[in-house]
C-alpha cells in the first residue's frame, strides 16, 4: 500500500523532522534536507479520546487521537483507525495505512 508519508532528513547528521526546518536542531547544519518516505511503523506513545472536533471530522467522533513513536525516531500526531471510544494501550504496535487531509491514520497491528 502506498502512503505518501514523508519526513525531512538532515544531510549532515541524519536527524529526521516532520516539518522543513531552517537548520538542523541537532547539528545546526544549514545544509539542505532530503525528503524520505517513512515506513510508518511505530508504537503508541500517548492516546486520548476525541469527542468534539472540527466539523469535517465530527461524524467520525469519538475517535482516538494518539502520539505515535515512529521507528524513524519521530513522534507523530495521528488517528487510530477503527478504535472508536476505546482507548488504545500505550506501547501498542501500529502501522500507517493512509494520510487523509494531512492526518496520518494508523491501524493496530495484530499479533
Ligand atoms: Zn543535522
Amino acid at each position: 500500500m502506498s502512503h505518501p508519508f514523508t519526513v525531512y532528513q538532515c544531510h549532515s547528521c541524519g536527524l529526521r523532522s516532520i516539518t522543513a526546518p531552517g537548520y538542523c536542531s541537532r547539528c545546526r547544519s544549514k545544509q539542505s534536507y532530503e525528503l524520505i518516505e517513512a515506513e510508518g511503523r511505530g508504537t503508541v506513545f500517548s492516546c486520548t479520546t476525541v469527542y468534539v472536533c472540527e466539523q469535517k471530522w465530527q461524524a467520525e467522533a469519538p475517535y482516538q487521537l494518539a502520539v505515535i513513536e515512529c521507528e524513524e525516531g519521530l513522534r507523530v500526531l495521528g488517528r487510530i483507525a477503527d478504535s472508536g471510544a476505546n482507548p488504545v494501550k500505550i506501547g501498542t504496535s501500529v502501522t500507517l495505512t493512509e494520510v487523509r487531509d494531512g492526518v496520518p491514520f494508523f491501524h493496530i497491528m495484530q499479533g
